[in-house]
């Protein structure tokens, strides 16, 4: 079942800045000054989720098949190599996909019995379609007004199997998985169009929602690259990450960093644990020094203070197909993917079930 919102644009809205998708543009000449901390993961005075809390989320996790996530990866390549590419407005030669991904998304998850909202905006002659669905919080919570969002765009350059069918297979198994329980929060899984061409749906997004609470975001962006290879990670100027590029990165401002280092406490609790590396980015997240931790669909959340985690496998700091003709099923890691679903699963259900 599909509902179908179109939202009426006041002119006076600003128009997304693009700009910041374009790292080479912001954070080369600023990234020096403040740089970025790594959150330790050892530090014992890290908050965590109660036992019970864990204990469950654990459980659920369990449930994600590794067989649905790959086939959502081939099926929506395999949707969008038979649409065709528009020109993007702002990007000469980008191929832009979108239209094809979408009605799959929405197929799926209809076909879960969920209510997919289609929320449509247009404005300055960008249109943009975010999809979303609620899972309902149990029934008299006192929590039920408040969100935790899982969120991905899924709009693509040329196919984009990790960047970004790789974040849209994991909401779709998270949809799966999560529908059949209720929490004390509601569960909002969102798909944002148009994150390409510089954060587009997921900005009018955070304008129309922003009197909603929201008690976290978890976003993903490029989640299922890895290689096991020495110096097969590299870094933004000035910041040293690992030199192997099998963990996943997991990156907050200052006021997600309490539910980042429960998410990193968790993942080492699960039966088959993704190394994780934790970022946080000081402030909101918005200091020229960070600008390269603002290339996603999170960005407009930190900026307006929401505690939001974004989960990714660094994109091209790692992987060479990134934003290219070549970023296609068999170049991702299915254990690193299904390893980051069981992940993205536990937090999601601990977050929202935590008092
Ligand atoms: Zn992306």
């Amino acid at each position: 079942m599909s509902v179908h919102r179109s939202v009426r644009s006041a002119s006076s809205v600003q128009f997304p800045a693009f700009v910041r998708a374009l790292p080479s543009l912001r954070f080369v000449a600023s990234w020096a000054m403040t740089l970025p901390c790594v959150l330790s993961v050892s530090c014992q005075r890290e908050p965590a989720f109660s036992v019970a809390v864990t204990r469950s989320a654990i459980a659920v996790s369990r449930e994600v098949n590794p067989a649905n996530l790959s086939q959502h990866v081939r099926e929506l390549v395999a949707q969008r190599e038979k649409e065709t590419p528009q020109t993007s407005l702002y990007w000469g030669n980008m191929k832009l996909r979108r239209v094809n991904a979408g009605q799959y998304i929405d197929s799926y998850l209809s076909a879960q019995g969920l209510t997919v909202v289609h929320e449509r905006e247009d404005q300055q002659g960008v249109d943009t379609d975010n999809l979303y669905v609620d899972l309902p919080a149990r029934s008299g919570s006192a929590h039920a007004a408040e969100y935790v969002l899982v969120s991905g765009h899924y709009d693509n350059w040329h196919v984009g199997a990790d960047d970004n069918a790789s974040a849209v297979s994991v909401m779709l198994e998270a949809a799966r998985i999560l529908r059949t329980r209720s929490f004390l929060r509601t569960i909002r899984i969102i798909a944002f169009d148009r994150e390409e061409e510089g954060l587009v749906g997921s900005e009018r997004y955070a304008r129309l929602h922003q009197t909603e609470s929201v008690a976290a975001l978890l976003n993903m962006d490029c989640v299922g690259y890895a290689s096991h290879q020495p110096n097969s990670q590299s870094a933004p100027p000035g910041l040293a990450l690992r030199s192997v590029g099998d963990f996943l990165a997991i990156l907050a401002s200052d006021v997600g960093t309490p539910a980042m280092s429960k998410v990193i406490r968790l993942s080492a609790e699960l039966p088959s644990p993704i190394s994780i590396l934790g970022l946080i980015a000081p402030g909101t997240g918005h200091s020229p020094a960070a600008a390269a931790f603002l290339r996603s669909d999170h960005a407009a959340f930190w900026q307006q203070g929401v505690p939001a985690l974004f989960l990714t496998d660094t994109a091209d700091f790692r992987n060479p197909h990134y934003h290219r003709s070549s970023d296609v099923p068999d170049t991702l890691d299915y254990d690193f993917l299904q390893r980051s679903a069981q992940l993205v699963v536990a937090a999601t259900a601990a977050l929202a079930e935590e008092e």
